[in-house]
């Protein structure tokens, strides 16, 4: 039975096992960072763990893996032939996680951006990066 995966999505699948500091969410720090904004990463005391946390801005961002947490419509999303059930279980069960983290955190006065990993492909990543800063100092104009 071949790999239903091409190469890159299994690299990056590969990436996500290994560790947190994901090369997606990096490059999304950097930007950040370069940009005056200053935040904490992987805050243990808030639902779901975010990526990036920006305690002046009452932001939290995740940058999901299109596979792992099962982007909807997306041609990263792509469930394995084999064991099929298994691995919809598991994304299953990611999707429902994320929802109930989203929900908690906006329940205590958070603002949740979410980043797919499509969007920080060579070919979106810019756009995706310019749009950023907006957004957030969006939010916090309407918070004040
Ligand atoms: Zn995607």
């Amino acid at each position: 039975m071949a790999d239903v995966h091409n190469k890159e999505t299994r690299s990056y699948n590969m990436s996500r096992i290994k560790g947190k500091d994901t090369k997606p969410e990096i490059l999304v720090r950097k930007f950040l960072h370069a940009s005056g904004f200053r935040y904490k990463l992987h805050v243990k005391e808030l639902p779901g763990k975010p990526d990036i946390v920006l305690p002046k801005y009452q932001t939290v961002i995740f940058v999901h893996g299109c596979f792992w947490h099962g982007h909807d419509g997306c041609k990263y999303y792509v469930v394995p032939k084999t064991r099929s059930e298994w691995w919809l279980n598991k994304i299953n069960g990611n999707i429902e996680n994320d929802k109930k983290n989203k929900n908690f955190l906006i329940k205590l006065g958070w603002i949740v951006i979410d980043i797919w990993e499509c969007e920080l492909k060579p070919q979106n990543i810019q756009q995706t990066l310019v749009n950023l800063p907006p957004k957030i100092l969006s939010f916090i104009d309407e918070l004040h």
